[in-house]
């Protein structure tokens, strides 16, 4: 911990659509800081949503100074929203969790017991998941495998967003601003001492997850291209391959005319051969398109979100004014 404490715990909370787990969530959350030792504030995040999530995110405000409010223009999803929180938090710790309480909140004593233990990254991995599927379970987990043994930066298994971060590994966080965030690569990509801590994962405390297998995918593939360029490899060797292959066969064919003369050539043979090859080639052309696409999005340099409004908390004002004080 710097010299230059403020004694403030900020906590992000994504929310988009959450008008039935909120109040619970601000009150578990509250529960538990209000008997931690520094001061805190909860930062929520409002990602577009078309319930009632903001205006219970006003009247929340309007009864308890720890609540922020942090407006964006649009749904951006949950790693922008999570983006945009840690854009504002400046507490000596903050910590990250989802508004629909699959995060224990009791976790967080644990967490930050951790943190001054010396931790920058303190995150909660699930030793068993209660509501979930089991091929969720099986596609979760052999994502996890499959990117741990294509990139070269640790993602932690079984393990979401819910987690804390020192001060120097958010002011890390804000330094990475690509279009393409899978956040949980980004925490583990910035380094530092981290620590995991063991929690049991519970089911959403209301509504369904805005999660589907399509979804899933498309996160598995976020991971995977923004963390290593390893299918554009597997790509080339799969061409190289097939081409060898067909130099050797064809070499054969040669030698076998040669020695045989030239019985009528098989069609199908021929037709299997020019599909395949075909297939290969549309493949590798959309691993490439993949990465193109991205390298695309990310050259347009666009914000990465809008605020419609940002109320900070009084605890943020205060502390900062705070902080202040002590600096001379
Ligand atoms: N979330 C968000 N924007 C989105 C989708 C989700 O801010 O577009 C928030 C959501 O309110 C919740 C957290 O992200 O607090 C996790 O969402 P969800 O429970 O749907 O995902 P899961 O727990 O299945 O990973
Ligand atoms: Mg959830």
């Amino acid at each position: 911990m710097s010299e230059n404490i403020q004694n403030l715990v900020s906590v992000v909370i994504p929310a988009y659509n959450e008008e039935e787990s909120l109040m619970e969530c601000h009150r578990r959350l509250t529960v538990v800081l209000s008997k931690v030792e520094f001061e805190y504030e909860l930062i929520f995040v409002n990602d577009g949503s078309s319930d009632r999530t903001l205006s219970l995110l006003h009247s929340l405000q309007a009864s308890d100074q720890h609540v922020a409010i942090i407006d964006l223009s649009r749904n951006f999803g949950k790693e922008i929203a999570l983006t945009a929180g840690l854009d504002v938090a400046d507490g000596d710790a903050t910590i990250v969790i989802d508004a629909d309480l699959q995060d224990p909140p009791e976790l967080i004593p644990v967490l930050i017991q951790e943190w001054k233990n010396g931790y920058d990254v303190v995150y909660a991995t699930r030793t068993e998941r209660k509501g979930e599927s089991w091929t969720k379970k099986i596609t979760a987990h052999s994502f996890y495998k499959l990117l741990q043994s294509m990139s070269n930066v640790a993602v932690p298994r079984d393990t979401g967003d819910f987690r804390l971060l020192s001060k120097r590994a958010v002011v890390a966080l804000r330094a990475l601003r690509e279009q393409h965030r899978f956040m949980k690569g980004l925490f583990s990509w910035i380094g530092f001492p981290q620590k995991a801590v063991q929690y049991q994962r519970e089911s959403r405390y209301s509504g369904v997850t805005k999660w589907n297998y399509w979804k899933l995918w498309n996160f598995a593939l976020e991971g995977i291209t923004s963390f290593t360029t390893i299918p554009l490899r597997i790509s080339t060797y799969v061409g190289l391959m097939t081409a060898s292959i067909s130099f050797f066969y064809g070499l054969f064919i040669v030698i076998r005319t040669l020695t045989y003369g030239n019985p009528v050539a098989g069609y199908p043979s021929l037709l299997v051969i020019v599909l395949f090859l075909g297939g290969i080639q549309l493949m590798a052309i959309g691993v490439i398109g993949e990465y193109l696409g991205r390298i695309f999005n990310e050259t347009k340099q666009r914000p990465l979100y809008f605020l419609n409004e940002y109320k900070p908390s009084k605890m943020s004002i205060k502390s900062r004014i705070d902080a202040k004080k002590h600096s001379y």
